[in-house]
């Protein structure tokens, strides 16, 4: 069986952690300032704030924002849930706006009508799904034009850029999670960024119970900060983020010059944008078919997604859920995601490429 996804962890994680339980600083610690410094630097980014997932990190960038109750954020109906809980975290309404049918990330389009439609929304959470950056230069352009804060979900796109630059480096404040089955992992973990000042002071003091000096809460906080032990995985796991995106993007390569089937779609990648592959994702009619068939060959895959968001039984009797997103929702019925992770072997890759040319 060939594994849908596998973290790669070695030595140097092993030791590192180690190091943490024998020292007994296993929440706060230095390896946790460390990772925020290291994570910062291959942004060139200023502020970088280490949190205990990427859904917190989402959550408290909207509420420092002070982004809450009666206010609508424009998001995708196409990606995983925790970017629309955020929003309902906050207090805020979600407004989802369909995809683009070539790269599944948010159309500018449907974005150009969707703020004519809500002029009163404050902010749009764009996500770079499945590792590929969003259409950054007409979105920016929307955004400046209405006023829009522009926020970037990067939980599967570390490392992707966009003419050039990183993505989580095009917003007002961007998040990422470090969750084993992304770029990197640490465990759980995520991080948030930000060239803001403000937007660091409060995320800040959000992540831990609203306190800046200890045992003076100023705001209803949380407990949502990266331990020591996380941060120090982490910290090894960054040094090999451009070995492992090189990888996948090698991998997909691969696939993207071996894979002919007629009944299958491959995924496509825009001129000037770094792909970084965190899902390899194809898409096709009779999908059940084909995944009983990738079973009963050895070959593990997801299904990225199976229901948009706003169709989610947590969602779907929300007046914010009652449209639809063509697009989105066929999409939804037609991709299976293939393994393309760095631990892949060339012997994989070769028989998952037989297997599928092989279906028929
Ligand atoms: C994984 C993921 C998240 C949430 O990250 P966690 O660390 O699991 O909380 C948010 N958005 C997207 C697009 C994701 O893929």
């Amino acid at each position: 069986m060939i594994p849908h996804a596998k973290p790669l962890l070695g030595k140097e994680e092993e030791d590192r952690v180690l190091e943490v339980l024998r020292s007994g600083m296993l929440a706060a610690g230095s390896y946790v300032q460390e990772f925020e410094e290291q994570f910062k630097r291959y942004h060139d980014s200023k502020y970088a704030i280490a949190t205990s997932s990427g859904t917190t990190a989402l959550h408290v960038i909207l509420q420092a924002l002070g982004i809450g109750a009666g206010d609508k954020v424009i998001t995708t109906p196409y990606s995983f849930i925790a970017t629309a809980n955020a929003i309902l975290y906050a207090g805020a309404t979600p407004v989802f706006v369909d995809i683009d049918p070539a790269t599944y990330n948010l159309s500018p389009s449907a974005l150009n009508t969707a703020v004519k439609d809500h002029p009163e929304a404050k902010a749009v959470l764009i996500v770079h799904l499945f590792g590929l950056p969003a259409d950054m230069d007409a979105i920016l352009e929307i955004a400046n034009k209405y006023n829009l804060i522009i926020l970037e979900d990067c939980a599967q796109a570390h490392g992707a850029t966009y003419q050039e630059q990183k993505v989580g480096t095009f917003g007002k404040a961007s998040a990422f999670s470090f969750y084993p089955t992304k770029n990197i992992t640490s465990g759980e973990g995520g991080i948030v960024l930000t060239d803001d000042s403000m937007i660091e002071e409060k995320v800040r003091i959000l992540v831990n119970q609203g306190q800046r000096q200890r045992y003076y809460h100023e705001m209803v906080g949380y407990n949502y900060r990266m331990t020591n032990i996380h941060a120090a995985i982490g910290l090894e796991q960054l040094k090999k983020l451009d070995l492992f995106n090189q990888k996948r993007i090698e991998n997909a390569k691969f696939y993207d010059d071996h894979i002919v089937n007629p009944c299958i779609q491959k995924p496509v990648s825009p001129p000037g944008r770094r792909h970084v592959y965190h899902q390899y994702t194809l898409k096709m009619k009779n999908r059940d078919a084909f995944t009983t068939y990738l079973d009963a060959n050895g070959i593990g895959y997801g299904i990225h997604y199976p229901l948009i968001i706003p169709a989610q039984p947590a969602y779907k009797n929300m007046a914010a859920c009652s449209g639809t997103w063509p697009v989105a929702e066929d999409l939804a019925d037609s991709c299976v995601s293939i393994p393309v992770h760095p631990a892949l072997s060339q012997s994989d890759l070769t028989t998952i490429v037989e297997v599928i040319n092989n279906y028929r």
